[in-house]
Protein backbone atom coordinates (compact mmCIF):
# COMPACT_ATOMS: atom_id res chain seq x y z
CA UNK A 1 0.00 0.00 0.00
CA UNK A 2 3.31 2.37 0.75
CA UNK A 3 4.43 1.77 -2.94
CA UNK A 4 0.90 2.94 -4.02
CA UNK A 5 1.42 6.07 -2.56
CA UNK A 6 4.07 7.06 -5.28
CA UNK A 7 2.55 4.53 -8.13
CA UNK A 8 -0.88 5.31 -7.52
CA UNK A 9 -3.66 2.07 -8.51
CA UNK A 10 -4.84 2.32 -12.18
CA UNK A 11 -8.66 2.62 -12.45
CA UNK A 12 -9.64 0.07 -15.75
CA UNK A 13 -12.74 1.76 -17.32
CA UNK A 14 -13.10 -1.10 -20.04
CA UNK A 15 -11.88 -3.71 -21.83
CA UNK A 16 -11.89 -4.52 -25.15
CA UNK A 17 -9.97 -7.19 -27.22
CA UNK A 18 -5.94 -7.10 -25.52
CA UNK A 19 -6.31 -3.73 -24.61
CA UNK A 20 -7.60 -2.05 -21.17
CA UNK A 21 -8.57 1.15 -21.07
CA UNK A 22 -8.40 3.61 -18.32
CA UNK A 23 -10.07 6.84 -17.06
CA UNK A 24 -7.66 8.85 -18.08
CA UNK A 25 -8.00 7.08 -22.20
CA UNK A 26 -4.64 5.76 -21.49
CA UNK A 27 -4.33 2.03 -23.24
CA UNK A 28 -2.48 -0.66 -21.97
CA UNK A 29 -1.63 -3.81 -23.88
CA UNK A 30 -2.58 -6.72 -21.24
CA UNK A 31 0.41 -8.81 -22.15
CA UNK A 32 -0.28 -11.34 -18.90
CA UNK A 33 -3.62 -11.75 -19.72
CA UNK A 34 -4.88 -10.11 -16.22
CA UNK A 35 -3.16 -12.63 -14.34
CA UNK A 36 -3.08 -15.90 -17.04
CA UNK A 37 -6.69 -15.88 -16.94
CA UNK A 38 -8.03 -14.38 -20.15
CA UNK A 39 -7.94 -16.49 -23.09
CA UNK A 40 -9.92 -14.10 -25.76
CA UNK A 41 -9.92 -10.73 -25.27
CA UNK A 42 -11.66 -8.67 -23.05
CA UNK A 43 -15.45 -7.90 -23.74
CA UNK A 44 -15.31 -11.07 -26.47
CA UNK A 45 -18.63 -11.16 -28.58
CA UNK A 46 -19.01 -14.60 -28.25
CA UNK A 47 -18.29 -15.23 -24.35
CA UNK A 48 -20.80 -11.95 -23.99
CA UNK A 49 -23.33 -13.16 -25.91
CA UNK A 50 -23.34 -16.69 -24.50
CA UNK A 51 -23.86 -14.78 -20.87
CA UNK A 52 -26.12 -12.52 -21.71
CA UNK A 53 -28.20 -15.27 -22.83
CA UNK A 54 -27.47 -17.53 -19.81
CA UNK A 55 -28.55 -14.18 -17.67
CA UNK A 56 -32.13 -13.73 -18.81
CA UNK A 57 -32.20 -17.59 -17.93
CA UNK A 58 -30.66 -18.99 -15.27
CA UNK A 59 -27.58 -16.85 -12.72
CA UNK A 60 -27.41 -19.15 -9.57
CA UNK A 61 -28.88 -22.45 -8.11
CA UNK A 62 -28.00 -23.99 -4.99
CA UNK A 63 -25.71 -26.87 -6.18
CA UNK A 64 -26.74 -29.62 -3.83
CA UNK A 65 -30.02 -31.93 -4.90
CA UNK A 66 -29.89 -29.53 -7.85
CA UNK A 67 -28.41 -29.31 -10.70
CA UNK A 68 -28.58 -27.34 -14.22
CA UNK A 69 -27.99 -27.38 -18.08
CA UNK A 70 -24.82 -25.55 -18.13
CA UNK A 71 -23.25 -27.43 -15.33
CA UNK A 72 -24.22 -30.96 -17.14
CA UNK A 73 -22.68 -29.80 -20.22
CA UNK A 74 -19.42 -28.20 -19.26
CA UNK A 75 -18.90 -31.34 -17.24
CA UNK A 76 -19.74 -33.20 -19.99
CA UNK A 77 -17.16 -31.00 -21.95
CA UNK A 78 -14.30 -31.57 -19.85
CA UNK A 79 -14.63 -34.91 -19.90
CA UNK A 80 -14.26 -35.15 -23.65
CA UNK A 81 -11.76 -32.92 -23.44
CA UNK A 82 -9.44 -34.00 -20.62
CA UNK A 83 -7.09 -37.02 -21.08
CA UNK A 84 -8.43 -40.30 -21.15
CA UNK A 85 -9.65 -41.93 -18.07
CA UNK A 86 -10.47 -38.42 -16.56
CA UNK A 87 -14.58 -38.99 -16.62
CA UNK A 88 -15.94 -37.43 -13.30
CA UNK A 89 -16.12 -33.62 -12.90
CA UNK A 90 -16.38 -31.72 -9.18
CA UNK A 91 -16.90 -27.91 -9.40
CA UNK A 92 -15.72 -25.78 -7.14
CA UNK A 93 -15.02 -21.93 -7.53
CA UNK A 94 -11.18 -21.03 -7.35
CA UNK A 95 -7.91 -22.62 -8.33
CA UNK A 96 -6.80 -22.50 -4.60
CA UNK A 97 -10.24 -24.57 -3.62
CA UNK A 98 -9.94 -26.81 -6.25
CA UNK A 99 -6.22 -28.20 -4.77
CA UNK A 100 -7.68 -28.10 -1.70
CA UNK A 101 -10.63 -30.72 -3.21
CA UNK A 102 -7.75 -32.91 -5.21
CA UNK A 103 -6.05 -33.06 -1.56
CA UNK A 104 -9.12 -33.65 0.63
CA UNK A 105 -10.32 -36.50 -2.22
CA UNK A 106 -6.98 -38.07 -2.21
CA UNK A 107 -6.56 -38.58 1.23
CA UNK A 108 -9.88 -39.79 1.55
CA UNK A 109 -9.59 -42.10 -0.93
CA UNK A 110 -7.14 -44.06 0.70
CA UNK A 111 -9.04 -44.09 3.94
CA UNK A 112 -12.27 -45.15 2.18
CA UNK A 113 -10.09 -48.19 0.92
CA UNK A 114 -8.73 -48.56 4.63
CA UNK A 115 -5.79 -46.63 4.18
CA UNK A 116 -5.44 -44.66 6.99
CA UNK A 117 -1.40 -44.42 7.17
CA UNK A 118 -1.60 -42.86 4.12
CA UNK A 119 -1.46 -38.79 5.03
CA UNK A 120 1.36 -37.12 3.40
CA UNK A 121 1.97 -35.16 0.01
CA UNK A 122 4.94 -35.03 -2.19
CA UNK A 123 5.29 -31.51 -3.64
CA UNK A 124 8.03 -29.95 -6.11
CA UNK A 125 10.59 -27.55 -4.60
CA UNK A 126 9.62 -23.78 -6.60
CA UNK A 127 6.07 -24.87 -6.74
CA UNK A 128 3.18 -22.72 -6.26
CA UNK A 129 -0.41 -24.14 -5.85
CA UNK A 130 -2.49 -21.37 -4.30
CA UNK A 131 -2.60 -19.24 -0.80
CA UNK A 132 -5.08 -20.91 1.19
CA UNK A 133 -3.75 -22.85 3.90
CA UNK A 134 -3.75 -26.20 2.38
CA UNK A 135 -2.81 -24.97 -1.26
CA UNK A 136 0.16 -23.07 0.72
CA UNK A 137 1.46 -26.12 2.54
CA UNK A 138 1.76 -28.05 -0.71
CA UNK A 139 3.52 -25.13 -2.57
CA UNK A 140 7.31 -23.97 -2.09
CA UNK A 141 7.62 -20.03 -3.25
CA UNK A 142 8.68 -18.86 0.35
CA UNK A 143 7.49 -15.69 -0.56
CA UNK A 144 4.34 -16.46 -0.07
CA UNK A 145 4.83 -19.91 2.50
CA UNK A 146 7.13 -18.39 4.74
CA UNK A 147 5.69 -16.28 6.89
CA UNK A 148 2.50 -18.78 7.97
CA UNK A 149 4.51 -21.91 7.96
CA UNK A 150 3.98 -22.79 11.81
CA UNK A 151 0.07 -22.73 9.98
CA UNK A 152 0.72 -25.21 7.64
CA UNK A 153 0.96 -29.35 7.39
CA UNK A 154 3.59 -30.62 6.88
CA UNK A 155 5.05 -32.39 3.43
CA UNK A 156 7.77 -33.92 1.75
CA UNK A 157 9.34 -31.33 -0.82
CA UNK A 158 11.45 -32.59 -3.58
CA UNK A 159 14.03 -31.04 -5.74
CA UNK A 160 12.25 -29.51 -8.88
CA UNK A 161 13.42 -30.52 -12.13
CA UNK A 162 13.52 -26.68 -13.86
CA UNK A 163 16.01 -27.05 -16.10
CA UNK A 164 17.52 -23.28 -15.76
CA UNK A 165 20.01 -25.65 -13.61
CA UNK A 166 20.75 -28.08 -16.24
CA UNK A 167 24.95 -27.90 -17.02
CA UNK A 168 25.70 -26.15 -19.97
CA UNK A 169 24.91 -27.98 -23.24
CA UNK A 170 22.56 -30.84 -21.20
CA UNK A 171 19.40 -31.12 -23.06
CA UNK A 172 16.26 -30.55 -20.92
CA UNK A 173 15.10 -33.91 -21.09
CA UNK A 174 18.52 -34.98 -19.96
CA UNK A 175 18.08 -33.08 -16.99
CA UNK A 176 14.86 -33.59 -16.12
CA UNK A 177 15.50 -37.90 -16.55
CA UNK A 178 18.31 -36.96 -14.25
CA UNK A 179 16.27 -34.94 -11.77
CA UNK A 180 13.75 -37.56 -11.56
CA UNK A 181 16.12 -40.06 -9.67
CA UNK A 182 15.23 -37.88 -6.82
CA UNK A 183 11.16 -38.43 -7.30
CA UNK A 184 11.83 -41.89 -7.20
CA UNK A 185 13.74 -42.10 -4.15
CA UNK A 186 11.26 -39.86 -2.01
CA UNK A 187 8.42 -42.58 -3.61
CA UNK A 188 10.52 -45.51 -2.06
CA UNK A 189 10.91 -44.04 1.01
CA UNK A 190 7.51 -42.93 1.49
CA UNK A 191 5.28 -44.52 -0.59
CA UNK A 192 3.62 -46.01 2.53
CA UNK A 193 2.18 -42.86 4.09
CA UNK A 194 1.77 -40.47 1.00
CA UNK A 195 -1.87 -40.25 -0.57
CA UNK A 196 -0.22 -37.52 -3.83
CA UNK A 197 2.34 -36.04 -5.55
CA UNK A 198 0.98 -32.76 -7.02
CA UNK A 199 2.78 -30.77 -9.67
CA UNK A 200 2.31 -27.85 -12.28
CA UNK A 201 3.06 -29.84 -15.38
CA UNK A 202 5.75 -28.49 -17.72
CA UNK A 203 5.84 -25.02 -15.75
CA UNK A 204 6.36 -23.52 -12.75
CA UNK A 205 4.57 -20.18 -13.32
CA UNK A 206 4.61 -18.53 -9.86
CA UNK A 207 8.03 -19.88 -9.72
CA UNK A 208 9.38 -17.50 -11.74
CA UNK A 209 8.11 -19.20 -15.05
CA UNK A 210 10.77 -22.14 -14.62
CA UNK A 211 10.36 -24.97 -17.19
CA UNK A 212 11.25 -28.74 -17.51
CA UNK A 213 10.79 -31.48 -20.09
CA UNK A 214 7.79 -33.57 -20.48
CA UNK A 215 9.83 -36.84 -19.89
CA UNK A 216 9.68 -35.87 -15.74
CA UNK A 217 5.56 -36.00 -16.19
CA UNK A 218 5.72 -39.59 -18.32
CA UNK A 219 8.31 -41.00 -15.42
CA UNK A 220 6.37 -39.92 -12.79
CA UNK A 221 3.22 -41.40 -13.79
CA UNK A 222 5.02 -44.85 -14.03
CA UNK A 223 6.54 -43.97 -10.71
CA UNK A 224 3.03 -43.37 -9.22
CA UNK A 225 1.51 -46.37 -10.21
CA UNK A 226 4.06 -48.34 -9.15
CA UNK A 227 4.47 -47.08 -5.53
CA UNK A 228 0.33 -46.54 -5.36
CA UNK A 229 0.26 -43.22 -5.08
CA UNK A 230 -1.85 -40.53 -6.90
CA UNK A 231 -0.82 -38.28 -9.20
CA UNK A 232 -2.58 -34.74 -8.87
CA UNK A 233 -1.81 -32.19 -12.38
CA UNK A 234 -2.31 -28.49 -11.07
CA UNK A 235 -3.02 -27.82 -14.99
CA UNK A 236 -4.95 -24.35 -13.80
CA UNK A 237 -2.17 -22.07 -14.94
CA UNK A 238 -0.82 -24.55 -17.75
CA UNK A 239 -4.33 -25.45 -18.99
CA UNK A 240 -6.52 -24.34 -21.93
CA UNK A 241 -3.62 -23.86 -24.10
CA UNK A 242 -0.94 -22.04 -22.65
CA UNK A 243 1.72 -25.00 -23.11
CA UNK A 244 0.62 -25.24 -26.88
CA UNK A 245 -1.29 -28.33 -26.38
CA UNK A 246 -4.73 -27.72 -24.93
CA UNK A 247 -3.46 -29.71 -21.85
CA UNK A 248 0.11 -29.55 -20.86
CA UNK A 249 -0.11 -33.37 -19.92
CA UNK A 250 -0.92 -34.35 -23.15
CA UNK A 251 2.69 -33.74 -24.02
CA UNK A 252 3.80 -36.71 -22.20
CA UNK A 253 0.79 -38.94 -23.03
CA UNK A 254 -0.53 -39.22 -19.24
CA UNK A 255 -3.77 -39.39 -17.47
CA UNK A 256 -3.13 -38.32 -13.86
CA UNK A 257 -5.52 -39.18 -10.99
CA UNK A 258 -6.83 -35.47 -10.76
CA UNK A 259 -6.43 -32.95 -13.21
CA UNK A 260 -7.17 -29.12 -11.42
CA UNK A 261 -8.60 -26.62 -14.28
CA UNK A 262 -9.63 -22.64 -13.58
CA UNK A 263 -8.15 -19.48 -14.53
CA UNK A 264 -8.63 -19.95 -18.67
CA UNK A 265 -11.34 -21.95 -18.01
CA UNK A 266 -14.12 -19.45 -18.16
CA UNK A 267 -11.88 -17.56 -20.46
CA UNK A 268 -10.52 -14.77 -18.08
CA UNK A 269 -14.43 -13.70 -16.91
CA UNK A 270 -15.84 -15.36 -13.91
CA UNK A 271 -14.71 -17.87 -11.05
CA UNK A 272 -15.04 -21.23 -11.95
CA UNK A 273 -12.92 -24.73 -10.63
CA UNK A 274 -13.24 -28.14 -11.94
CA UNK A 275 -11.53 -31.76 -10.58
CA UNK A 276 -11.53 -33.65 -13.17
CA UNK A 277 -10.86 -37.82 -11.75
CA UNK A 278 -11.21 -41.38 -12.63
CA UNK A 279 -14.05 -43.30 -12.19
CA UNK A 280 -12.27 -45.30 -9.60
CA UNK A 281 -12.12 -42.48 -7.36
CA UNK A 282 -15.62 -42.03 -7.68
CA UNK A 283 -16.44 -45.56 -6.54
CA UNK A 284 -14.62 -45.23 -3.56
CA UNK A 285 -17.19 -42.48 -2.52
CA UNK A 286 -20.25 -44.20 -3.92
CA UNK A 287 -22.48 -46.09 -1.20
CA UNK A 288 -25.16 -46.01 0.88
CA UNK A 289 -25.62 -43.03 3.68
CA UNK A 290 -25.06 -45.12 6.13
CA UNK A 291 -21.47 -45.62 5.22
CA UNK A 292 -20.64 -42.00 5.95
CA UNK A 293 -18.24 -42.47 3.29
CA UNK A 294 -19.53 -39.44 0.87
CA UNK A 295 -17.09 -36.32 0.01
CA UNK A 296 -18.39 -32.97 1.59
CA UNK A 297 -16.44 -30.31 -0.02
CA UNK A 298 -19.16 -27.12 -0.87
CA UNK A 299 -18.90 -23.30 -1.93
CA UNK A 300 -21.83 -21.73 -1.74
CA UNK A 301 -21.09 -20.03 -5.67
CA UNK A 302 -19.83 -23.69 -6.74
CA UNK A 303 -20.97 -24.37 -10.42
CA UNK A 304 -22.44 -21.54 -11.02
CA UNK A 305 -24.61 -20.99 -14.08
CA UNK A 306 -23.02 -17.76 -15.50
CA UNK A 307 -19.49 -19.20 -14.96
CA UNK A 308 -20.23 -22.40 -16.26
CA UNK A 309 -21.68 -20.76 -19.32
CA UNK A 310 -18.59 -18.64 -20.08
CA UNK A 311 -16.89 -21.99 -20.15
CA UNK A 312 -18.64 -23.72 -22.55
CA UNK A 313 -18.20 -20.66 -24.54
CA UNK A 314 -14.81 -20.55 -23.90
CA UNK A 315 -14.11 -24.30 -25.31
CA UNK A 316 -16.36 -23.23 -28.11
CA UNK A 317 -13.96 -20.75 -29.49
CA UNK A 318 -11.10 -23.55 -28.76
CA UNK A 319 -13.15 -26.17 -31.07
CA UNK A 320 -14.71 -23.86 -33.68
CA UNK A 321 -11.52 -22.02 -34.40
CA UNK A 322 -8.66 -24.27 -34.22
CA UNK A 323 -7.07 -21.96 -31.46
CA UNK A 324 -4.62 -24.87 -30.74
CA UNK A 325 -3.10 -24.86 -34.04
CA UNK A 326 -3.16 -21.04 -34.84
CA UNK A 327 -1.55 -20.38 -31.64
CA UNK A 328 2.17 -22.33 -32.98
CA UNK A 329 2.26 -19.56 -35.24
CA UNK A 330 1.49 -17.20 -32.39
CA UNK A 331 4.36 -18.85 -30.49
CA UNK A 332 6.88 -18.65 -33.44
CA UNK A 333 6.82 -15.10 -33.95
CA UNK A 334 6.98 -14.91 -29.87
CA UNK A 335 10.19 -16.79 -30.38
CA UNK A 336 11.46 -14.80 -33.65
CA UNK A 337 10.60 -11.19 -31.51
CA UNK A 338 12.42 -11.89 -28.53
CA UNK A 339 15.80 -13.10 -30.27
CA UNK A 340 18.05 -10.24 -30.00
CA UNK A 341 17.49 -11.01 -26.01
CA UNK A 342 19.75 -14.47 -25.90
CA UNK A 343 22.41 -12.14 -26.46
CA UNK A 344 21.59 -9.37 -23.95
CA UNK A 345 24.25 -8.78 -21.67
CA UNK A 346 21.69 -9.33 -18.46
CA UNK A 347 19.65 -11.99 -20.05
CA UNK A 348 20.75 -15.24 -18.38
CA UNK A 349 17.93 -17.01 -20.07
CA UNK A 350 14.80 -16.94 -22.29
CA UNK A 351 12.71 -19.83 -22.45
CA UNK A 352 9.51 -20.33 -23.37
CA UNK A 353 6.86 -22.84 -23.96
CA UNK A 354 4.25 -23.09 -26.13
CA UNK A 355 2.27 -19.42 -25.59
CA UNK A 356 4.26 -18.83 -23.01
CA UNK A 357 7.46 -17.19 -22.82
CA UNK A 358 9.94 -16.12 -19.95
CA UNK A 359 13.19 -13.66 -19.86
CA UNK A 360 15.34 -13.99 -16.87
CA UNK A 361 17.40 -10.96 -16.05
CA UNK A 362 20.23 -10.94 -14.30
CA UNK A 363 23.52 -9.30 -12.88
CA UNK A 364 25.76 -11.20 -14.14
CA UNK A 365 25.45 -13.17 -17.35
CA UNK A 366 28.04 -15.51 -17.20
CA UNK A 367 27.89 -16.73 -13.38
CA UNK A 368 23.88 -16.04 -13.51
CA UNK A 369 24.59 -14.00 -10.48
CA UNK A 370 20.78 -12.36 -9.65
CA UNK A 371 20.36 -8.98 -8.86
CA UNK A 372 19.23 -8.30 -5.48
CA UNK A 373 15.60 -8.58 -5.30
CA UNK A 374 16.08 -5.38 -2.76
CA UNK A 375 16.81 -3.68 -6.21
CA UNK A 376 13.23 -4.41 -7.59
CA UNK A 377 14.68 -4.32 -11.14
CA UNK A 378 11.35 -6.07 -12.05
CA UNK A 379 9.24 -3.19 -10.76
CA UNK A 380 11.01 -0.81 -13.32
CA UNK A 381 10.33 -3.06 -16.40
CA UNK A 382 6.55 -2.87 -15.07
CA UNK A 383 6.82 0.76 -14.56
CA UNK A 384 8.75 1.20 -17.89
CA UNK A 385 6.48 -0.67 -19.72
CA UNK A 386 3.04 0.74 -18.77
CA UNK A 387 4.50 4.16 -19.34
CA UNK A 388 4.49 2.95 -22.77
CA UNK A 389 0.96 1.34 -22.46
CA UNK A 390 1.76 -2.49 -21.94
CA UNK A 391 0.93 -4.50 -18.62
CA UNK A 392 4.10 -6.78 -17.98
CA UNK A 393 4.48 -7.92 -14.34
CA UNK A 394 7.61 -9.29 -14.29
CA UNK A 395 7.67 -12.18 -11.39
CA UNK A 396 10.53 -10.86 -9.55
CA UNK A 397 13.53 -10.36 -12.29
CA UNK A 398 11.85 -12.27 -14.79
CA UNK A 399 9.70 -10.58 -17.57
CA UNK A 400 6.99 -12.87 -19.09
CA UNK A 401 4.79 -12.68 -21.73
CA UNK A 402 1.78 -14.70 -21.69
CA UNK A 403 -0.77 -12.82 -24.11
CA UNK A 404 -4.38 -13.65 -24.73
CA UNK A 405 -4.86 -15.98 -27.98
CA UNK A 406 -6.27 -13.27 -30.15
CA UNK A 407 -2.77 -10.81 -29.68
CA UNK A 408 -1.77 -10.14 -33.32
CA UNK A 409 2.05 -10.25 -34.83
CA UNK A 410 2.23 -6.56 -34.65
CA UNK A 411 1.15 -6.19 -30.91
CA UNK A 412 3.54 -9.48 -30.52
CA UNK A 413 6.35 -7.23 -31.58
CA UNK A 414 5.12 -3.83 -29.21
CA UNK A 415 5.22 -6.16 -26.48
CA UNK A 416 9.23 -7.20 -27.26
CA UNK A 417 10.72 -4.02 -28.16
CA UNK A 418 8.85 -2.38 -25.10
CA UNK A 419 10.25 -5.52 -22.80
CA UNK A 420 13.33 -4.70 -24.37
CA UNK A 421 13.97 -0.93 -23.64
CA UNK A 422 11.96 -1.50 -19.91
CA UNK A 423 15.10 -4.07 -19.46
CA UNK A 424 17.55 -1.45 -20.83
CA UNK A 425 16.24 0.87 -18.32
CA UNK A 426 16.32 -1.43 -14.90
CA UNK A 427 19.88 -2.50 -15.71
CA UNK A 428 21.27 0.83 -15.39
CA UNK A 429 24.02 2.02 -13.03
C1 LIG B 1 -3.24 -19.30 -9.82
C2 LIG B 1 -2.86 -20.68 -9.45
C3 LIG B 1 -3.51 -21.37 -8.42
C4 LIG B 1 -4.53 -20.71 -7.52
O1 LIG B 1 -5.68 -20.29 -8.19
P1 LIG B 1 -6.55 -19.09 -7.54
O2 LIG B 1 -7.78 -19.05 -8.36
O3 LIG B 1 -5.70 -17.87 -7.67
O4 LIG B 1 -6.80 -19.47 -6.11
C5 LIG B 1 -3.16 -22.68 -8.19
N1 LIG B 1 -2.22 -23.29 -8.94
C6 LIG B 1 -1.57 -22.68 -9.93
C7 LIG B 1 -0.57 -23.43 -10.74
C8 LIG B 1 -1.85 -21.35 -10.20
O5 LIG B 1 -1.15 -20.69 -11.16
Amino acid sequence: MKDHETFPLIPIKKGQGVWLEDFDGNRYLDAISSWWVNLFGHANPAINAALKDQLDTLEQVIFAGFTHEAAVELAEKLVAITPKGLSRCFYADNGSSAIEVALKMSFHYWRNHGQTQKTKFITLENSYHGETLGALAVGNVQLYKETYAPLLMDVITVPSPDCYHRDPGESWADYSTRRFALMEQALQQHSDTVCAVIIEPLVQCAGNMRMYDPVYLELLRAACDKYNVHLIADEIAVGFGRTGTLFACEQAAISPDFMCLSKGLTGGYLPLSAVLTTDQVYQAFYADYQAMSAFLHSHSYTGNALACRAGLATIDIFQQHGIIEKNKSLAAIMAKATMRFHDHPHVSEVRQTGMMLAIEMVKNKHTREPYPWQERRGLKVYQYALSKGVLLRPLGNVIYFMPPYIVTEEELRLIAEVAWQGIQQAVKD
